[in-house]
């Protein structure tokens, strides 16, 4: 606890949230610093008249006070928490973090009926490989490197992983520089053989996307030749489990109102088999028309709909056993903000051009910002960069985000497309639904941890750092695979 905090005079953050459990227990998240925390029942009344009153009106010197400073949910009089929050946001113009996005093929072994790619290019040509190298090496002061692989179906071309996923990991290791890597992936070449290379290579997360049970899965995700691969991938993702390495497993489940009625009894499909791995999430992703040739028959959830029935699902994962790491990493700062706000942060196609945004690729020339050149260099056309990064509302006087409680954590750029498109963006719907959202993060997270802290009054739950992972979590909330 500081010393100081008794001597000053407090008031609540701006960046504030506050709601009720059934069991009466005040929850809280503070969007600038990620905290989130509980209130006992019989110090809930006391912490929410602290928490809605003036500073002037504050007793002093309690400890729950205290705790509550010490969470950050008071601040003292004068801490300029809007200049906090610029600055986390600012950090994305650094030079030491790097993220590539790796299109190490744009072919597909499977035919979705929702998918929106071309499937235009082939597997990355050797010379384009020897430009990412260089790319990478190239980089002075780099401290974090973070891979996505991506497609396409990246393992199509798991020759092209395997060769830049060990290349990066050992120059990363050489160099001291920390290095993350994310596989996208349907699951469907990801055999043990595969998954034991890219483990030992130190593959740190993996997303897999299966569509319901194996009926409606194999409806809606099938091979190109409409073979079945829902059995496959259930293979493959026990096989996942019996390893023992820190890998983290994103189960994703794409919906829309033809398969949601399903989604319980496939939720506990999937709990009975990787649920009691505290490895294994569950995230959702309605369904939207995403520019693919089926968009006119497609039943996507629109509105308000669209966000309710996202947070509804995640609550029945919960209940149903599975952590919710996603959920805890997006209500931290910058936990929103898609990679394509981030100027270090590209799409790299399997010739070498470099795009913003995974979902336009090159269906519109904004989004085709430069190129990797053959001695790899990054060669960018930085006026379109900025309409990518610099196209979130949160900067504009008298936007709707502007005074916004949860602006640390999303900044209006959840998706710079979106905004590009129609000059608005929507909120994301764990802002629209923070309650419930809380909520269900406390089912479980929370009251483990209640029952670790025992009497405390403030229990600190999960999200107190201000650190950042953002492919990891953006990409489970990404419209693909
Ligand atoms: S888009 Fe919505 S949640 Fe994000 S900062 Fe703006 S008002 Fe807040
Ligand atoms: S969130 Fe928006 S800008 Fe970001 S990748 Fe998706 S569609 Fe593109």
């Amino acid at each position: 606890m500081d010393r100081n905090a008794r001597d000053r005079q407090l008031r609540p953050s701006k960046f504030l949230t506050l709601t009720t459990t059934e069991d009466g227990r005040l929850l809280l998240h503070n969007s600038l610093t990620g905290a989130i925390a509980a209130i006992a029942p019989a110090q809930a009344e006391q912490a929410r008249h602290f928490l809605r009153s003036k500073a002037a009106d504050l007793p002093r010197e309690t400890n729950l006070e205290e705790q509550l400073a010490e969470a950050g949910f008071l601040v003292p009089i004068g801490t300029d928490e809007d200049g906090s929050a610029m600055d986390q946001y600012l950090a994305k113009y650094g030079t030491s973090h790097l993220q590539l996005i790796i299109l190490p093929t744009e072919q597909c072994n499977f035919r979705c009926v929702y998918c929106y790619e071309s499937f235009s290019r082939g597997a990355m040509p050797s010379e384009v490989q020897k430009a990412l190298k260089e790319c990478v090496a190239r980089q002075v002061n780099l401290e974090r490197l973070n891979i996505t692989w991506f497609g396409g179906e990246p393992l199509v071309a798991a020759d092209v992983v395997v060769n830049l996923q060990q290349y990066f990991s050992q120059h990363c290791k050489r160099h001291g520089i920390e290095f993350s890597s994310t596989l996208v992936s349907n699951g469907y070449l990801l055999t043990p053989a595969v998954a034991d290379k890219l483990l030992h290579l130190g593959l740190s997360h993996l997303q897999i996307t299966l569509d319901g049970t194996a009926a409606e899965h194999n409806k809606r995700r099938h091979l190109m030749d409409g073979g079945e691969t829902f059995e496959k991938i259930m293979v493959n993702l026990r096989y996942l489990k019996q390893r023992t390495e820190r890998v983290r497993v994103t189960l994703r489940h794409n919906y829309d109102r033809r398969n949601l009625s399903h989604a319980p009894e496939f939720i506990e499909l999937m709990a009975r088999e990787f649920a009691d791995d505290p490895r294994f999430e569950f995230v959702f992703e309605p369904i939207g028309k995403w520019g693919g040739q089926n968009d006119s028959v497609l039943d996507v959830y629109e509105g308000k709909e669209r966000a309710a029935t996202k947070i509804h699902l995640q609550r029945l994962a919960k209940e149903a056993g599975f952590r919710n790491a996603y959920q805890a990493q997006v209500l931290r700062p910058n936990g929103f903000v898609c990679y394509a706000a981030d100027p270090r942060s590209f799409v790299v196609g399997s010739d070498g051009t470099l795009y913003k945004c995974t979902v336009e690729l090159d269906k519109n020339e904004r989004n085709v910002v430069g190129r990797l050149t053959q001695d790899g260099k990054l060669m960018v056309d930085w006026q379109k960069v900025a309409l990518w990064t610099e196209s979130n509302g949160a900067w504009r006087q008298n936007s709707k985000c502007t005074g916004c409680f949860f602006l640390p954590a999303c900044f209006g750029a959840i998706c710079p497309k979106e905004w590009l498109d129609r000059a608005d963006v929507t909120c994301p719907p764990e802002k629209r639904f923070i309650g419930e959202t809380l909520r269900t993060i406390a089912l479980r997270s929370v009251n483990d941890g209640a029952q670790r802290s025992g009497s405390a009054a403030v229990e600190r739950g999960a999200g107190a750092s201000s650190q950042t992972e953002l492919a990891g979590g953006k990409l489970s909330g990404r419209p693909n695979s």
